[in-house]
Parts: structure tokens; C-alpha cells; sequence
């Protein structure tokens, strides 16, 4: 089997990659391999939509299941509505619509064991050849970034009766605060259906389930609704980068190879969402194919380390926001920040501050004490002490 480019992991990144170059560079002989025998994993891919820019919202609509026009924020101190759009994309309408447009140039049940620069093998003996391969299995092993960690167990819910909700409720922060910074996470899919999540902002990555399931039907019912069925569950642990040093975090990676997604370290600092930046990569890569595989390699080695350059920002508040404040008082820092102007918070979600913003960010009385905030953004974050923790090196 041979290919000008293998894709491989069917996930977000990859095929995003995909389904972008089959719609806009028919000449180029792709393949895609997915270890399991759908798309995209078990997965709601939400984004703001002025993440995107309206030449991406075209491409992207097909993939996209619900959209509203806004969104809520809750607080112990207030309750906010934000308009500017927000979007979701299932991983059930990510499979149907790309492997509907990929046809037979994507291999299911194709569980890749090794790269190198002539091709891909696979579990069964199969091999293979391609010019040019990127590499999207999802997150990596690398010690090299510091990280904290977005947890979460969502359970997509039919209700007895309509929940009454006019849009997805992004933070409901009134809930008791456990295990760090915690909210509850609301998409409100059809009168009856939604998706209800429990997340942590936690200093360990561990998630017991039936606790996270408790604490949904917890809030279920002081909201007043009753579950008829749960007709899905999701899990997912999300990077909060706080330092590392993105050079020795590709340099421990295949040589060579381009990568993708998270594989890439292209997500957002804070909240772990790469949808994005992986967008804005198919479109990099659309752009300029064909490449070699060494231009391929340089192409996303390039979009990763700029990623990661311009966001030295966000990390030194997710400094503040882990090493600074009490665990239970954590969301006093998001409290805070969504008393600011929609613009502002919307250029943070799109990870496009300008200095004014940072500065916004920043002045003030912080919410948590000036001391400890000053020492966080000295900080790395590194924990040798924490047992578990995996130690990495930094360069913020
Ligand atoms: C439950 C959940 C919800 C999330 N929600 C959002 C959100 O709302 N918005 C957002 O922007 N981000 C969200 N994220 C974060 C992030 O965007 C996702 O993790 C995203 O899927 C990462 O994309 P990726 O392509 O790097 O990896 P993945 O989507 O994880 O894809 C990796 C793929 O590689 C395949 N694979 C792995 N190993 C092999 C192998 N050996 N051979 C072949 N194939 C292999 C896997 O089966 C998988 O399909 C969420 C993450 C999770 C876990």
C-alpha cells in the first residue's frame, strides 16, 4: 500500500487534515489510519465561534451538530449571558461526514505500531510507504511540558420534561468546590437532551467515575430535572499547561516526523481545546502540499513552537490560577475574569489578547493573595515533591 501522505490516528486533527484536503486538494493521494473502526473517538468538540474566521466556519458547518447564539456563565457573586456564538461538532457527525467523503482512503481497525521515514507498521504485518506521514495519535508521552489538568465525565442526558434552558451554560460555579476549581457544564442539545458535565480544574489527572456521576445527578436534581435515560457518557483529562521547554518536548518525538493535534502541543494553555489550531493547521497544510516529508516535519514543528511561543501568557496565569490561590477559592479567578468585556474574554478563548487585554488581565486587585501571585509568575511548576507527578524542565 502506498501514499503521498498517511494520516495517522483518525482523530480531530487528523481528520480535519483529511476532510479539508479532499475538498480542496483532490491531486494529493492521501490515506488515513484509525486504530478503532470509527472516527474520532467518544467526543463533543465545542469552540466559540469567533475562534474561527467565517473562511473556516464554511468548510467546518458540515461537521458542526448544535449551535446558539451565546452562552451563560454562573457564579456564587453573579450570573452572565455572553453572546458571540457557540458551536458543537459530535464525534458521531465528524465520522459520518469524513469517512463519507474519504471513502476507501481510510483504513479502519489499522492499529499503527511503528513510523519511520519510509513508512508506517502495523499490528497485523501490514505495511505502509509513504512520502510523508503525520503523526495524530493524540496526546503523548512527553515529560517535557508542566501541566495541570481539566477533568471531566459528561453524561448526555434525556430528561423527563424540557429543561427550559435558552443556551449552553459554560461555567455553573455556584456548585460546591471539590478536588480544585469546580463547575458544571451545560449543552443544551434539544428541549429535552442535554449534555451535563462535572469538571475539575485538578493538580493530579485521576477521575473517579461514579463520584463524577454522582455529582451529575447531584446537580440534575437541584436544578429540578429528571433523567428519563442516559443515552451517552464522555471522559476526558485535558492539559492546563503551566511551563516546559517545547524544543525537548519534539526532540522527544520520532525524528522526523510531522505531527498534529495534541501530538503537536497545539491547544489552548488554559483550557486544553485544540479544535482551533487544528483547523488552522489543515489549512496550513492545504496550502502548501506538496512537501517532502522533512518540509511536512518543518511545517508543524513551526505552527507548534509559535503555538507555544505566543502563549507564554496564558501559562503564567495558569500559573497564578494553580500555584497562587487555595484550591476551593480557584474560582475567585474565573469569577473575576467574567466580569470583563465580552470582546475581551472572546479574544481569550481564540488565544488573540492584545497588550490592553493583558494588561486588563492583570491589573487590579488580584483575586487571589498579591504574594503568592507574584511568586507564581516565577514559577515553573514543577512539583518534584508530588508523588505521580511527572517532573519536566522549563524555559518560561
Ligand atoms: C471527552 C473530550 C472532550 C473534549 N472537548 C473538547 C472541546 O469541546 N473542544 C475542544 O477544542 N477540545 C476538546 N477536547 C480536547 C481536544 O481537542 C481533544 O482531545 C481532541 O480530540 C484532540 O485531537 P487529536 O486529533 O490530537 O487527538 P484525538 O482526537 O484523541 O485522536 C487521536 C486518534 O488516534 C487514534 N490512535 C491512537 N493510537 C493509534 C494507533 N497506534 N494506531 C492508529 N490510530 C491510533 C485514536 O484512536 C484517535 O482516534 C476534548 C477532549 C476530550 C477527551
Amino acid at each position: 500500500m502506498d501514499a503521498d501522505l498517511a494520516l495517522v490516528g483518525g482523530g480531530l486533527a487528523n481528520s480535519l487534515i483529511a476532510y479539508h484536503l479532499v475538498q480542496t486538494r483532490a491531486d494529493i493521494d492521501l490515506l488515513l489510519l484509525e486504530r478503532d473502526g470509527h472516527l474520532g473517538g467518544e467526543h463533543t468538540w465545542s469552540f466559540n465561534s469567533p475562534d474561527l474566521t467565517p473562511r473556516q466556519h464554511d468548510w467546518i458547518n458540515p461537521l458542526v451538530q448544535y449551535r446558539w447564539p451565546g452562552y451563560e456563565v454562573r457564579f456564587p457573586e453573579f450570573t452572565r449571558w455572553i453572546e458571540g456564538g457557540y458551536q458543537t461538532i459530535t464525534s458521531t457527525r465528524l465520522h459520518d461526514v469524513v469517512a463519507r467523503s474519504l471513502g476507501d482512503r481510510i483504513l479502519f481497525n489499522s492499529n499503527v505500531t511503528s513510523i519511520d521515514a519510509g513508512g508506517i507498521g502495523l499490528s497485523d504485518g501490514r505495511r505502509v510507504r509513504a512520502k510523508a506521514i503525520v503523526d495524530g495519535r493524540g496526546p503523548s508521552n512527553s515529560s517535557q511540558l508542566v501541566i495541570r489538568y481539566q477533568k471531566f465525565v459528561g453524561q448526555v442526558l434525556r430528561l423527563e420534561e424540557p429543561h427550559g434552558l435558552r443556551g449552553p451554560i459554560l461555567m455553573d460555579a455556584t456548585v460546591e468546590q471539590l478536588d480544585g476549581y469546580r463547575f458544571v457544564y451545560v449543552l443544551p442539545f434539544e428541549d429535552d437532551l442535554a449534555l451535563v458535565e462535572d469538571t475539575r480544574y485538578s493538580d493530579v489527572p485521576g477521575i473517579e467515575r461514579d463520584r463524577y456521576v454522582a455529582a451529575i445527578e447531584d446537580y440534575v436534581g437541584t436544578r429540578g430535572w429528571k433523567i428519563k435515560r442516559v443515552e451517552y457518557e464522555e471522559q476526558g483529562v485535558l492539559p492546563v499547561a503551566l511551563s516546559g521547554d517545547i524544543g525537548q518536548f519534539w526532540e522527544d518525538g520520532i525524528s522526523g516526523v510531522a505531527r498534529s493535534g495534541l501530538r503537536a502541543a497545539l491547544f489552548h494553555p488554559t483550557t486544553g481545546y485544540s479544535l482551533p489550531n487544528a483547523v488552522r493547521l489543515a489549512e496550513r497544510i492545504g496550502r502548501l502540499l506538496p512537501l517532502s516529508a522533512s518540509e511536512l516535519y518543518d511545517l508543524t514543528r513551526l505552527e507548534s513552537v509559535t503555538h507555544w511561543n505566543e502563549t507564554g501568557f496564558f501559562r503564567m496565569l495558569n500559573r497564578m490560577l494553580f500555584l497562587a490561590g487555595e484550591p476551593a477559592q480557584r474560582f475567585r479567578v474565573f469569577q473575576r475574569f467574567y466580569r470583563l468585556p465580552a470582546p475581551l474574554i472572546e479574544r481569550f478563548y481564540a488565544g488573540r489578547l492584545k497588550n490592553l487585554d493583558r494588561f486588563r488581565l492583570l491589573v487590579g486587585r488580584p483575586p487571589v493573595p498579591v504574594g503568592r501571585a507574584a511568586a507564581a509568575v516565577m514559577a515553573t511548576g514543577r512539583r518534584e515533591a508530588v508523588p505521580g507527578y511527572t517532573k519536566g524542565r522549563e524555559d518560561d
